[in-house]
């Protein structure tokens, strides 16, 4: 039955690559056609601000080897743009002219980065950071020393900014807000990032934004809102990605924060999914629609999506986690908290070595392990089974976290 359907998937990342690995796995005989603009076959991006960005390793990280595609009858169009779709008919056509009828759409296109619009934007030396591409130029630019200038100090800029550290350069990181991360981890977790930064020679000029670019051809100097002037010979603007919507937005899809999607990743047109950074899920945890920017949220989501896809009745409820290495600082953070009352650190946030809790009354929202490890099941648990915490059995490093929630502790 199915070897006579016709899957397409748009977006050839790490949420269509795996769901097209999936499609195959769970069975589907049918005609597979995986199309991406980008001209490499599926990779995954978090190494392009870290040890790929340093020159350390090679184009390590794809998703799939090389004869992956073609050995699994996976049609791999790579520099091809989905440009029309027609839920109506299940007709995508793409930017050659060719129309392709489709059985079932899954629609994994993703996030680019928001790009500044002040003057002086469009000079040589301004760089954005998602593709290989974009990683190339930046660790050719990196290779050749001098002064960076960050603007942003969320994930993707605190993460460059301590690339180019570790690489010699000068780096100093802009940002109106008073912390680094602050906007996902507040302001007592984001000081902490601060003092890592500051530690490792990055000057900080947080509380301040960015005016202008300027110089003759390329960047010379950053123009602060507070008037300062910063010479430089590189910036990277990393202030935040937008889901890419418009080929939902053009097919009359609901589209919010992100093509929505309901519990199983279905879009508001039957046989159409949406999954990775680009949908806005009905989460079932959560009863609220999140969109999630994470790496394991695209690994996880294009399976669920292929499952769907297949008919399966399952819903996606994987509580968000992701992961983030700067210096000598690795962390993950599980949960999802956009509102908290407090913060609860268990270990010394001064030895680098802790978990931090985002908690609303006596329930974990989310935590986040700094340079400790093997520990996301339990917090997983905490939150998941909204267990009822007490602070101080919390902060405790010597109360084991499975100890804390009733079903953790009889494993
Ligand atoms: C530098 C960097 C570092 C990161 N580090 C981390 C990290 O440490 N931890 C973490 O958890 N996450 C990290 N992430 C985030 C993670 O990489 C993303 O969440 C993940 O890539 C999302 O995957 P995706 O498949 O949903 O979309 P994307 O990776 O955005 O891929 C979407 C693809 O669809 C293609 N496309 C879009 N529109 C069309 C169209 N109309 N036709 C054809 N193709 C189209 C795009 O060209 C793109 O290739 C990082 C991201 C970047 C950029």
């Amino acid at each position: 039955m199915t070897s006579e359907q016709t899957f397409v998937i748009v977006g050839a990342s790490l949420a269509g690559a795996k769901a097209a690995e999936t499609l195959r796995e769970e069975g589907f005989d049918g005609r597979l056609v995986l199309i991406g603009a980008e001209h490499d076959r599926p990779y995954e991006r978090p190494p392009l601000s870290k040890d790929y960005l340093r020159g350390e390793v090679g184009r390590e990280n794809y998703v799939h080897g090389d004869g992956f595609y073609a050995d699994q009858r996976i049609e791999l169009r790579l520099g091809r743009t989905a440009v029309g779709l027609d839920t109506s008919a299940g007709v995508l056509t793409l930017d050659d002219g060719e129309e392709l009828s489709y059985d079932r759409l899954l629609l994994t296109t993703g996030a680019e980065p928001r790009r500044l619009e002040i003057p002086g934007a469009g000079l040589d030396g301004v760089h954005y950071l998602r593709t290989f591409g974009d990683s190339d130029a930046l660790r050719e630019r990196l290779d050749r020393g001098g002064a960076l200038v960050v603007v942003g100090s969320g994930w993707i800029g605190s993460e460059v900014a301590a690339s180019a550290r570790q690489r010699g350069l000068e780096v100093t990181v802009i940002d109106p807000v008073s912390v680094p991360l602050e906007r996902v981890l507040g302001p007592e977790v984001g000081a902490i990032y601060g003092e890592i930064h500051h530690d490792h020679g990055v000057r900080m000029l947080m509380g301040t934004g960015v005016e202008a670019f300027e110089g003759g051809g390329a960047v010379e100097r950053v123009r602060t809102s507070d008037g300062q002037t910063l010479d430089c010979d590189f910036v990277v603007v990393g202030v935040g990605v937008q889901p890419r919507t418009g080929l939902g937005v053009q097919a009359g899809l609901a589209v919010g924060d992100g093509i929505l999607v309901d519990e199983r990743l279905q879009t508001s047109a039957p046989g159409v999914f949406a999954a990775g950074d680009v949908a806005s899920h009905a989460h079932p945890f959560y009863a609220e629609r999140i969109r999630v920017e994470h790496w394991a949220n695209a690994l996880n989501q294009g399976p669920a999506a292929a499952h769907s896809m297949l008919g399966g009745a399952r819903v996606y409820d994987r509580l968000p986690y992701f992961f983030s290495d700067q210096y000598d600082v690795g962390m993950e953070y599980t949960g999802f908290a956009s509102a908290w009352d407090r913060v609860l650190f268990r270990g010394d946030p001064a030895s680098r070595e802790f978990i931090a809790f985002w908690l609303a009354g006596d329930r974990v929202l989310a935590g986040m392990n700094v340079n400790v490890w093997d520990v996301t099941d339990p917090i997983e648990r905490l939150i998941r089974e909204r267990v009822a915490v007490d602070d101080r059995r919390l902060a405790d490093p010597d109360v084991p976290l499975e100890q804390l929630s009733p079903q953790g502790s009889s494993r």
